[in-house]
C-alpha cells in the first residue's frame, strides 16, 4: 500500500524517486540476449546491492524504440540503431537503489567498448559501438522518462529486501 502510494506520487512528483528510492531503467541489447549474457549482467548489479523491481523479456516494437531514441533521430547511425534493437528480444529492467543511474552507468562502461575500462560490462564483454549489449539511462531524469515507457505501473514490484541493513548504513 505504501509502496502504491510511493509509485503515484513519484509520478507525481519526480523528487519521490530519489535516496535509496532512485530509480533506472537497464535494458539488455538482443546481442546480449543472443549471447547468453542476460544472467551475467543480472548477476553484476544484484551483486553489487541494487534491488530488481521490474523485468521483462520482450520483443521491443519499433514506435517504442523510436520513442525511446528520440534523441537520437538527427544521427546518422539512428535508423541502425532501431533496426539493431528490434533485431531480437531485449530485457528490460528497472533497478533501484541509492545513486543507482549514475554507479549503472559507470558499471556499463562508455558508450563505445574501445573507450571502457576492463571490469566495466562493455569493457568486458563487446567490442563494437553498435554491438554494445546494454543499455542504461543517462539522467535521473532520463530514467523516469524511459520506465514510464517500458512499464506499466503494476509491474513494477515493491518488495522488501532483507539484506537491506547490510547494503546501507
Ligand atoms: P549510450 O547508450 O551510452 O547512452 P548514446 O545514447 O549516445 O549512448 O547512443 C545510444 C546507442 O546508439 C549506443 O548505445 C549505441 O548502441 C548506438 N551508437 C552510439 N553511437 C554510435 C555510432 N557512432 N555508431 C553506431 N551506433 C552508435
Amino acid at each position: 500500500m505504501i509502496c502504491l502510494f510511493m509509485t503515484i506520487f513519484a509520478n507525481i512528483f519526480q523528487t519521490a524517486w530519489t535516496g535509496v528510492n532512485e530509480r533506472t531503467f537497464v535494458a539488455v541489447k538482443p546481442d546480449g540476449v543472443q549471447r547468453r549474457l542476460v544472467g551475467l549482467i543480472l548477476n553484476r548489479f544484484e551483486q553489487k546491492g541494487f534491488k530488481l523491481v521490474g523485468l521483462k523479456l520482450m520483443q521491443a516494437s519499433e514506435g517504442l524504440l523510436k520513442d525511446h531514441y528520440i534523441e537520437l533521430r538527427e544521427k546518422p547511425f539512428y535508423e541502425h540503431l532501431i533496426r539493431y534493437m528490434s533485431s531480437g528480444p531485449v530485457v528490460a529492467m528497472v533497478w533501484q537503489g541509492f545513486n543507482v543511474v549514475k554507479m549503472a552507468r559507470k558499471m556499463l562502461g562508455e558508450t563505445n567498448p574501445a573507450d571502457s575500462l576492463p571490469g566495466t560490462i562493455r569493457g568486458d564483454f563487446c567490442v563494437d559501438v553498435s554491438r554494445n549489449v546494454v543499455h542504461g539511462s543517462d539522467s535521473i531524469q532520463s530514467a523516469r522518462r524511459e520506465i514510464l515507457l517500458w512499464f506499466r505501473q503494476d509491474e513494477l514490484i515493491c518488495w522488501d529486501e532483507s539484506a537491506e541493513p547490510w547494503i546501507y548504513e
